[in-house]
């Protein structure tokens, strides 16, 4: 391809509202340009590259027998009210209606729709196991689209489904399903984790997800090097320890005037933070939106509640759930803000972490204004009606496996695979014929990877101050060959001997024959972070050119012929899929 016939306008200033490096970059490569908020364009060379990650991403699910078809991106409402989601869903799910009013969805993620297909057209145990995928803009209308492609409203996702007899097999195909993430996320040069996650309102009984580490993911991992223990904060469990053992007291209330926080109460009455009790109060609705239970929360002072262990534990949707108005229900229940407390609340659900449990004297609200209880003790005082982990585990607490103290870091979450288990199945009476000819629901998985969030997760990971550096994997091109002066006829026949060699060997190469200054052409191959450049000058003439990888800082001096050898080399080393397999461990591939 001919730089000077191809639309490549690149740009010296990011958009003022871009913070992350690989967005400002992708922006200014010209890889990617927003047409409204969280909705992008992908001009040839972002097009390209979306299409190499995706590439592979098919590669690894046809190597599983994952086989791909294609849906429509648009499904009947009636689907999602089978399933429930409709409701449970929340705003980001994308509701249109047709003409004749009636209900639509723009696809967030296409459980429904492969029941569906599957109800409909697989009957017997004999055509089990199998999977399917495709691979589809995907849409959310996301409350805070940022960061460029890694929070969008629509989004290209590869999202696959197993379908199973029994438990173990399904056990089985998301182990398939795992290491195929494996081995995607490896062959796009991703630093990578892999942690236990929450499966969130998709459902289901396990699930990890696969982070590329970055201090601006929005995932939150915790992880333990002792025992390799990594789980998303969402989900780590906490290990909760053993109160040392006192006398209860009795309860007795006292004026604390004016200390609305756990803080400046423990300070006034100069009780440690861990000897008090902190109150969340929030508000339930129901599938209209109308208030429908009032809920305090308790957990330990210095603790933070963790509102998806809070949400798990109430069996409500995410979005149905929000802080209460402090009046409204404190008339109800006698709760008053800044001074709650678990003694003498009425009409309400009390959810009691389960640390307080064993602890006695302690400090609680005393649903009095300006007042606190002290001594007050599980059991003889209060009780909870739902007693659950409700609280978050922080860097530097306790793992829950092994003890040590947990580390703390970010990451982009490119990637997740779920076991749901027979939760849609169920709810749309999807079921195969076994052995005895009895109906039996299938057992599930889905699978999802963010294509377009991975392609700037790899940006993120690979770049330097000039620019993208692109895996060679899943660069646009290969090869970029500068030539310093397009007036020049013997540099232009070099520069078109050298594409043809290597076009004809199977590299991808841009030819940069723009009429613009060396300084220009050199500045944009940096930019778009093409892996070789094989620069074309003065000495054309002796057949000889500059070669350099944009990874390293040094050039060398290269016959032409030499220069397409080397780069072909690089290509098959590194950016053929075949040859990956012989990069991954005898361990990885035998568990197929
Ligand atoms: P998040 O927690 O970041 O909102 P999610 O867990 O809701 O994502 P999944 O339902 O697991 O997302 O979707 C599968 C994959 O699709 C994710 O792992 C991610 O790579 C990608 N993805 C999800 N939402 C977006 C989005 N708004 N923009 C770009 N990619 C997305
Ligand atoms: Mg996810």
């Amino acid at each position: 391809m001919r730089l000077s016939k191809m639309h490549l306008k690149t740009l010296r200033e990011a958009p003022t509202d871009a913070v992350l490096e690989s967005h400002k970059l992708l922006v200014r490569a010209n890889m990617i340009k927003q047409e409204a908020a969280g909705l992008y364009m992908y001009p040839k060379l972002g097009w390209r590259t979306v299409r190499k990650v995706e590439e592979i991403v098919r590669q690894e699910m046809d190597y599983v027998d994952c086989q791909e078809i294609f849906m429509p991106h648009v499904n009947p409402g009636e689907l999602w009210k089978e399933t429930g989601r409709w409701y449970a869903y929340g705003p980001e799910l994308w509701r249109i209606q047709d003409r004749n009013n009636n209900d639509f969805v723009l696809n967030p993620t296409c459980e429904e729709m492969f029941t569906d297909f599957v109800r409909k057209e697989w009957s017997s145990y004999k055509e089990l196991p199998f999977s399917l995928y495709h691979s589809q803009f995907k849409f959310r209308d996301e409350a805070r689209p940022r960061y460029g492609l890694l929070r969008t409203r629509e989004f290209l996702m590869k999202d696959a489904y197993t379908f199973d007899a029994t438990e173990e097999d399904l056990h089985t195909a998301y182990m398939r399903q795992y290491h195929a993430y494996e081995k995607i996320f490896t062959r796009c040069d991703l630093d990578y984790r892999i942690v236990e996650a929450d499966n969130g309102p998709i459902g289901g009984s396990k699930s990890h997800e696969f982070s590329a580490l970055s201090d601006w993911g929005e995932s939150d991992i915790l992880y333990c090097d002792n025992c390799g223990m990594a789980a998303t904060v969402e989900r780590a469990e906490f290990a909760d320890e053993e109160p040392a053992k006192e006398e209860m007291k009795p309860t007795e209330v006292v004026l604390t005037p004016g200390t609305k926080t756990i803080e400046a109460v423990c300070e006034y009455l100069d009780l440690p933070v861990e000897k008090s009790i902190k109150a969340l109060l929030f508000v339930v609705y129901d599938n209209d939106l109308q208030p429908k239970d009032y809920v305090a929360a308790f957990i330990r002072g210095d603790r933070q509640a963790n509102m998806i262990k809070l949400v798990n534990a109430l069996n409500v949707p995410e979005h149905y759930i929000e802080f209460a108005d402090e009046i409204a229900m404190g008339s109800l229940t006698g709760s008053v803000g800044g001074f709650t407390g678990p003694v003498g609340l009425k009409n309400c659900i009390i959810v009691v972490d389960s640390e307080l449990v064993d602890t006695v004297n302690m400090c609680a609200g005393a649903n009095q204004e300006d007042h606190h209880m002290l001594n007050v003790c599980y059991g003889r005082d209060y009780t909870g009606d739902i007693v659950a982990d409700i609280k978050k585990l922080q860097e530097g607490d306790a793992c829950p496996h092994c003890g040590e103290p947990v580390k703390f870091r970010r990451g982009i979450e490119v990637g997740q695979v779920f076991k749901l288990g027979q939760k849609y199945s169920e709810s749309m009476n999807a079921t195969f014929k076994d052995v005895n000819g009895e109906d039996c629901y299938y057992w599930m998985g889905c699978y999802g990877i963010g294509v377009t969030r991975t392609m700037q997760a790899i940006v993120e990971q690979h770049h330097d101050e000039k620019g993208i550096i692109w895996p060679m994997a899943t660069a646009p091109y290969h090869v970029i060959v500068t030539v310093i002066n397009s007036n020049n006829e013997a540099q232009l026949n070099l520069a078109a001997d050298i594409e043809k060699k290597l076009e004809m060997q199977g590299v991808e190469v841009l030819v940069d024959d723009r009429e613009e200054r060396p300084g220009v052409k050199f500045n944009d191959a940096d930019l778009i972070g093409i892996p070789i450049r094989i620069t074309v000058g003065k000495l054309a003439a002796e057949n000889k050119v500059e070669y350099k990888l944009r990874r390293e800082e040094d050039h060398e001096i290269l016959t032409a012929e030499e220069a397409v050898a080397k780069a072909k080399a690089l290509v098959d080393l590194e950016g053929d899929g075949r040859c990956f397999f012989s990069r991954l461990s005898e361990e990885t591939m035998n568990s197929h």
